[in-house]
């Protein structure tokens, strides 16, 4: 579904991605680990558009994403669930989710999608016309999660949706996106600083070190990985 090869890019004239290859079948659920700095995020915002790369090709669906503006990528099926959720504080939870229903996949299944977010997420049924920017971080990063997928996507990438939350709401945002992944099937990219959860539950990882993927393998793979197992596992 997605197919990276070679990807430079960076900001101005500093270079941040340095030629990285990683592909990620339909349905399965992949994770990219790594430090802070590695390039994680400019991976993301090069897939989704913001970030334009210097060098390299990446596919979606087949097609050259080069040939696609950034504004139509969310049509192709490409959901990017930012670092720091990113809502629009002073708009309702529903009001959060319908932003997100702004693709015609996502109008036209809007009921149905709606439904479901709010099985996943039963909070936000609750808090539906409560102001974002009032809700907890862990039910912020849950309307983030659902405006997400109320794009209906055919890839949903997810920057960091840990972070800033208690052990607890993370370990839940995790248990939630095993079930998404489960029933739905949906294709997923996890960007985490977690790395013993996020290894745990994808079906392969990749480790971005630098701007470049030093290891790839399933789970079984790299937490048998000395380095894995030193740098990130804290073994
Ligand atoms: P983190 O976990 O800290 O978010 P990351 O792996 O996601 O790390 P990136 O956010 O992709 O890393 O950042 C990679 C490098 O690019 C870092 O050195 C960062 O300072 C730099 N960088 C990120 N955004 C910009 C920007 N808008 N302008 C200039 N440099 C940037």
């Amino acid at each position: 579904m997605l197919e990276i090869e070679d990807l430079q890019a960076g900001y101005g004239g500093s270079p941040v991605l340095k030629g990285v290859s990683l592909s990620v079948g339909e349905g399965e659920f992949i994770s990219v680990v790594g430090p802070n700095g590695a390039g994680k995020t400019t991976l993301f915002k090069a897939v989704s558009g913001t970030v334009r790369p210097s060098a390299g090709r990446i596919r979606f669906g087949g097609t050259d994403l080069a040939e696609v503006p950034v504004a139509k990528r969310p049509h192709l099926g490409i959901a990017h669930v930012p670092e720091g959720r990113q809502l629009f504080p002073s708009l309702t939870v529903m009001e959060n989710l319908e932003m997100g229903a702004s693709t015609a996949a996502g109008q036209r299944d809007w009921a149905r999608n709606l439904a479901r977010v709010l099985d996943w997420f039963p909070i936000l049924a609750e808090r539906r016309n409560q102001l974002a920017g009032t809700l907890s971080g862990g039910q912020q990063q849950m309307v983030a999660v659902a405006r997400g997928l109320t794009s209906a996507p055919k890839l949903l990438m997810l920057d960091e949706p840990s972070m800033g939350l208690a052990p607890a709401m993370a370990e839940f945002i995790f248990a939630r996106l095993v079930e998404i992944h489960r029933e739905s099937r949906l294709t997923i990219l996890l960007v985490e600083q977690r790395v013993a959860e996020a290894l745990e539950f994808a079906d392969r990882g990749y480790v971005l070190e630098a701007g470049r993927i030093v290891l790839e393998g399933t789970h079984a793979v790299l937490s048998a990985d000395d380095r894995v197992r030193q740098a990130y596992l804290g073994m």
